[in-house]
């Protein structure tokens, strides 16, 4: 009796389920089967943790920082102060803890006139290869020099070459407090290529949001900034510091990723805006 009533039961289930995948079958058919709109939701990115690394910045509007490294120098930093003041323009310095002791009145007159200082190391060695102990020696040593000179701290840094790990910019932001500033936009201006084609370079990689690279110890790189500026300045680029620049941020939020379809990142001819991004690492160049 039990037995029967089993197998009856195994046979009911076994006619419906033949009913059922027949019927999804014809469904399949004859529907133009939309897609269902239960479809899986795309969950939010996991990119509102601040970032402790940038190469650019997605901004809202035409936002660019330039910066020049391995400064102060004598000579050339006061005509780039000049040239900046003259086009109302604030940049940011990362600067050579080793020259911030001897050139203390050119930093000053760079915090004065609205520029930032970030730190470059002491002496310029690559991080990426280096113990901690020597890397933190390194920015230490730099961010002493800082404060000896200005009064005040930096809170960026840029490791010589581009060269570091993410695990030493992990602890380098928890113990320092600073962001790794790399850059999207790179002139080689180190190369000394002449002025026009570090101008040339520069107009055309540049877009919205862009961190540039050059070097205040390069006449040529000075010679280049004034029609740099105007070119720039004519494809209506603003200029602000790299702390500014990352405050006008604007974290990919999952409404903007649903609503704006593709991000910056795969538009085409947008720009390499990079996302909080944790290691964006350029290819190391000699900064
Ligand atoms: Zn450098």
């Amino acid at each position: 009796m039990k037995l029967q009533f089993q197998a009856s039961l195994r046979l009911l289930l076994l006619a419906s389920s033949l009913t059922l995948s027949l019927a999804g079958c014809l469904a399949a058919q004859n529907s133009t089967a939309p897609p269902s709109s239960t479809a899986t939701p795309t969950p939010p990115p996991a990119a509102t943790v601040p970032a402790i690394s940038y190469s650019a910045v997605h901004v809202g509007g035409p936002y660019i920082a330039m910066t020049f490294d391995d400064g102060p120098s004598e000579k050339l930093t006061p005509e780039l102060l000049d040239l900046l003041a003259k086009h109302h323009i604030r940049a940011t310095f990362f600067v050579i803890g080793k020259n911030v002791v001897e050139h203390p009145g050119i930093l000053q007159r760079a915090v004065r006139e609205g520029h930032e200082i970030g730190n470059h190391s002491w002496s310029h060695p690559a991080f990426g290869k280096m113990s901690d102990g020597r890397v933190r020696a390194e920015l230490q040593k730099t961010d002493d020099a800082i404060r000896a000179a200005i009064g005040t701290g930096p809170v960026i840094m840029r490791p010589p070459y581009g060269s570091i790990t993410a695990r030493q910019k992990k602890w380098i932001n928890a113990e320092f407090g600073y962001r790794t500033i790399l850059w999207d936009v790179d002139p080689l201006d180190w190369k000394r290529p002449g002025p026009s084609v570090v101008t040339s370079r520069i107009v055309k990689e540049t877009r919205p949001g862009s961190i540039i690279l050059s070097h205040d110890i390069h006449a040529g790189t000075i010679k280049a900034m004034p029609e740099t500026f105007d070119r720039l300045e004519a494809k209506g680029f603003k200029f602000v510091t790299v702390s500014e620049l990352i405050a006008m941020g604007k974290p990919m939020t999952p409404r903007e990723t649903g609503s704006e379809g593709p991000t910056p990142l795969s538009s085409p001819g947008v720009s390499p805006v990079v996302m909080p991004p944790l290691t964006p690492t350029p290819a190391p160049t000699t900064p």
